[in-house]
């Protein structure tokens, strides 16, 4: 039995799977934020490409992946899945434990995966420059990676106490061609008008989507883009479920769980969408999304609707949310720190075809360093979610003395996080309580959409 199940370059997959035709029940309509009606193509074409755009409301299940971009992904596509021995054996488990590996693309993480299509289309598309925000780095630098391939210019507004605390994303950015700025910045109104009520603002992603907004809605030559929560976001990481059934098939086996973490939802979708695809058709699999107990979007929020971002300047969504000013507690050190959750992701949860559980993060750090010393990868913070979870499954399957199993994403790799590994090493790291009482005043804030 091998431990890494290997695609050839020739079996990439030549189309993305679209859920959207899949989905039960009709998708609920986004929503301006200026008018409180649908929003218009108009509105949308302000900061998208129409390619794009199309994409977001496709009812087609398969969706094309342009050469241009499958020559790409070339560069660390198809992922390895690995067949989890060594973690097996340390946990005595009978279950089998596989998982997708996505830190193998340059930038270390699956963000490139949908990172590479919006250049591609935003350059066929004649836009010249593009300008999107990130936190910690991870989506700046996959969009920085994609605009150089793709010869566009690229404008990073970054959280400014991230900009501060997180110097190699910068500089990652920076040498794949980018300019960054520390958010709140003097660029834009958004920004200028932060600065003039707090100099020392340490900025947050709301008001970086702001400025990026803002600025690609200010020039013709430019568009903005998101790493996350979008149905197109969602679709192009479709890639990462489809290989890995193809792999899984490989190996003979089909999962009983299939496993991913939560932030907004796009590596989620990706392993998720396409084992979903098999459910609605009958077959038994269980879907479930990790998120941290400090940001329980899935498990504690509303579905409802709400904006999609803290300024209440991007689109409102219906969607699990704990409202647009929720803040989640300070050093929480596992990112997945948004409020809101993919639209997509959000109906499946709310139809019961998806389940959804949070964990702590000092669990999710142990299941981390326990990955680590049995598979030798370091996983991101992110990704030790989805560890936790598939390690409390293999736990279940040895006290229940079942075979299972189990899939999960490993969404990406932590060398740039081990700051969160020292905090964790020096007995930093705290649990969270459930914040009840910061979530329920924030979602005395949701927008009255009265549709
Ligand atoms: C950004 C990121 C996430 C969270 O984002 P999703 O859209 O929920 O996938 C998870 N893991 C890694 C490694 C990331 O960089």
């Amino acid at each position: 039995m091998n431990t890494k199940i290997v695609l050839d370059e020739n079996r990439i997959p030549k189309q993305w799977y679209n859920i959207i035709p899949d989905m039960p029940g009709p998708l609920a309509p986004v929503i301006s934020p200026r008018t409180l009606q649908p929003v218009t193509p108009d509105e949308m074409l302000a900061i998208f490409p129409m390619s794009l755009i199309e994409q977001e409301m496709s009812t087609q299940r398969w969706i094309d992946i342009p050469d241009e971009v499958r020559e790409i992904y070339k560069l660390w596509r198809p992922s390895p899945l690995f067949r989890a021995h060594r973690l097996e054996k340390a946990l005595g488990t009978p279950a089998r434990i596989y998982y997708k590996y996505e830190g193998g693309s340059p930038a270390g993480s699956h963000k490139p995966n949908t990172a590479i299509p919006q250049a591609y289309y935003n350059k066929q598309a004649g836009t010249k420059r593009i300008a999107t925000e990130t936190g910690a780095g991870q989506w700046g630098s996959s969009m920085a990676l994609a605009c150089q391939i793709y010869g566009l210019e690229c404008t990073v507004y970054m959280v400014k106490v991230s900009f501060g605390q997180k110097p190699y994303r910068k500089s990652m950015m920076q040498l794949w061609g980018a300019e960054v700025l520390a958010s709140p910045s003097d660029r834009t109104n958004a920004g200028r008008s932060i600065l003039a009520k707090d100099p020392n603002s340490n900025g947050s992603l709301g008001i970086a989507i702001s400025e990026a907004v803002e600025d690609a809605a200010t020039r013709s030559d430019t568009c903005y883009a998101l790493g996350s929560v979008l149905n197109h976001v969602c679709l192009h990481q479709t890639i990462i479920g489809l290989e890995a059934k193809e792999q899984l098939a490989m190996a003979g086996d089909y999962p009983d769980v299939v496993i991913g973490c939560h932030g907004g939802g796009s590596n989620f979708a990706g392993i998720g969408f396409p084992f979903a695809a098999d459910k609605a058709s009958g077959r038994d699999v269980r879907i479930v999304a990790m998120e941290p107990t400090s940001c329980p979007t899935l498990t504690k929020g509303v579905y409802a609707f709400d904006y999609g971002d803290t300024a209440q300047m991007a689109p409102i969504s219906k969607m699990f949310t704990l409202g647009h000013d929720f803040m989640p507690p300070g050093i929480h050190a596992g990112g997945l720190r948004y409020h809101g959750s993919s639209p997509l992701v959000s109906q499946l949860v709310h139809a019961g075809v998806v389940e959804a559980r949070a964990v702590p993060q000092i669990a999710c750090f142990e299941a981390a360093v326990q990955f680590a010393r049995s598979e030798g990868i370091i996983p991101a913070p992110e990704s030790s979610h989805a560890i936790r979870g598939a390690i409390d499954e293999a736990l279940l399957a040895r006290e229940e003395g079942k075979e299972r199993v189990i899939l999960f994403n490993l969404s990406g790799h932590g060398h740039v996080d081990m700051a969160a590994y020292d905090a964790y090493f020096s007995g930093q790291l705290e649990d969270y309580e459930y914040p009840e009482a910061a979530i329920a005043e924030s979602l005395k804030h949701l927008p009255k959409v009265s549709l």
